[in-house]
């Protein structure tokens, strides 16, 4: 037999609905704001990620999937779907149009960790980006989407975090500080940390060891340090979410752990999934679109983890959708219903109806089985005797009731009582 890679997960076609119920939820909120989809290609080359990500993060050190194709090009799976958007953006000239450019996407997204309760090496991310927009409201606007999705949900045990990492320049001054900070306690800390150290210290502040995070405890605290343009508009920014009755707390050692973020950052935090609690991480990053190649452009997003959403659903015990089930099946019994049955199924299915039939020859009693276990509400039969008088008898399977219904009649009895 041959096994799923690790780290990954089918979607069997009994929990399909769950991934509609969701992407249906999610699109119907992003119709509303009027956010429409973008979808990009689910390889890129390597250097996107290389810049838009940037080489002293997780991502772009350990956790890609890159190989060579067949022309020996770098090739890499998407990691992360936000660089692949600004790479869209400035390809297709989209700042051409008139701003905001509001995009969302729903892609899986490929991270070669170690896989755990909430960590895969393939998972599925919902994100949203806005582009074009300095204004604090495009990123409260984000966030309310973000809040807007749980909230649809019936999540409410979902904390929002936020903190301001500051533009390039008033994070020199900050790295330095963190620096002098570190420099007496870096041989303490972990070897990905020492790299860190020399190429982008604030990047320490994101590690998960556990001597490490002690450590980055007593870390001097980059809100701090923001100028004075970067406090308004962090400002500005909490007065917009209070004002929307977004309730958030300022946790000022929140860095992320893409380069690309300035200003804004923020993660919405379930209580209930264990250690990998964060199931939605974003923020603004006004030097992306510049760093892939593009005329400068600010931007603000989100990236929502599906699964993570999928767990806090059922540790809350919440509804994630409902299966499906037929609104009938469809029992040829006779010979001649075995000649007909199949046009009149389809007769069916084109007024709308969900049906199911006999594909499998089965016997009367092994029919009346399987659609008990489809749930289905009516089972229409179609024998001799209801035939010769162009009826069919359809039973309601729950009060087990049968009433004799004309062929030409049927499709308004079912949805009447559907
Ligand atoms: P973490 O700190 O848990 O590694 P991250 O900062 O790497 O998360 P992002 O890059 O911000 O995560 O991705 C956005 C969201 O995607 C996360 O908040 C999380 O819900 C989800 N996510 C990230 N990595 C994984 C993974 N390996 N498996 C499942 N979901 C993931
Ligand atoms: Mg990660």
């Amino acid at each position: 037999m041959i096994n799923i890679p690790k780290g990954t997960k089918d979607v069997l076609p009994d929990k399909s609905y769950r991934w509609h119920f969701i992407e249906g939820t999610v699109k119907e909120l992003a119709k509303k704001y009027c956010i429409n989809e973008i979808r990009t290609p689910i390889f890129e080359h390597t250097e996107l990620f290389l810049r838009g990500v940037g080489d002293t993060t997780d991502i772009v050190n350990k956790e890609m999937y890159t190989f060579l194709d067949k022309g020996n090009r770098s090739i890499t799976l998407k990691p992360e779907g936000t660089s692949c958007v600004a790479r869209a953006f400035v390809e297709s000239s989209l700042n051409g149009q008139p701003q905001p450019t509001k995009m969302f996407y729903i892609t899986p997204v490929f991270r070669y960790e170690r896989p755990q309760n909430g960590r895969l090496r393939e998972h599925h991310q919902f994100g949203v980006e806005y582009y074009g927009s300095n204004s604090p409201n495009a990123d409260v606007e984000v966030m309310q989407v973000a809040s807007n999705i749980f909230k649809s949900l019936g999540i409410s045990n979902i904390l929002l975090s936020i903190n301001s990492i500051g533009c390039p320049t008033c994070r020199a001054k900050y790295n330095q500080a963190l620096k002098e900070f570190l420099s007496s306690n870096i041989d303490k800390m972990c070897s990905t940390c020492h790299d860190r150290f020399e190429k982008n210290p604030l990047r320490i502040l994101d590690c998960k060891e556990a001597k490490c995070i002690a450590i980055n405890q007593d870390a001097p605290l980059i809100l701090d340090y923001i100028c004075d343009d970067c406090r308004e508009h962090h400002n500005l920014v909490c007065a917009g979410l209070d004002s929307l009755g977004i309730n958030y707390i300022v946790n000022p050692r929140i860095v992320r752990g893409l380069d690309y973020y300035t200003r804004t950052v923020f993660e919405f935090i379930s209580e209930n999934i264990g250690a990998q609690g964060t199931v939605c991480g974003g923020g603004r990053y006004n030097n992306l679109v510049e760093e892939v190649g593009g005329k400068p452009c600010p931007a603000v997003g989100f990236g929502m983890g599906i699964e993570r959403l999928m767990m806090t659903l059922d540790n809350l015990g919440l509804s994630c959708g409902n299966p499906y089930i037929p609104d009938v099946y469809v029992a040829p019994i006779c010979d001649e219903a075995k000649q007909m049955y199949m046009s009149f199924v389809s007769t069916l299915r084109d007024s709308g109806l969900c049906v199911e039939s006999d594909l499998m020859s089965r016997s009367l009693k092994a029919q009346m089985k399987y659609a008990n276990k489809l749930n289905t509400k009516y089972v229409i039969l179609l024998g001799e005797e209801e035939l010769s008088s162009n009826s069919c008898s359809i039973k309601h399977m729950e009060s087990g009731e049968s009433t004799i219904v004309k062929l030409d009649k049927v499709i308004e009895f079912i949805k009447v009582g559907k």
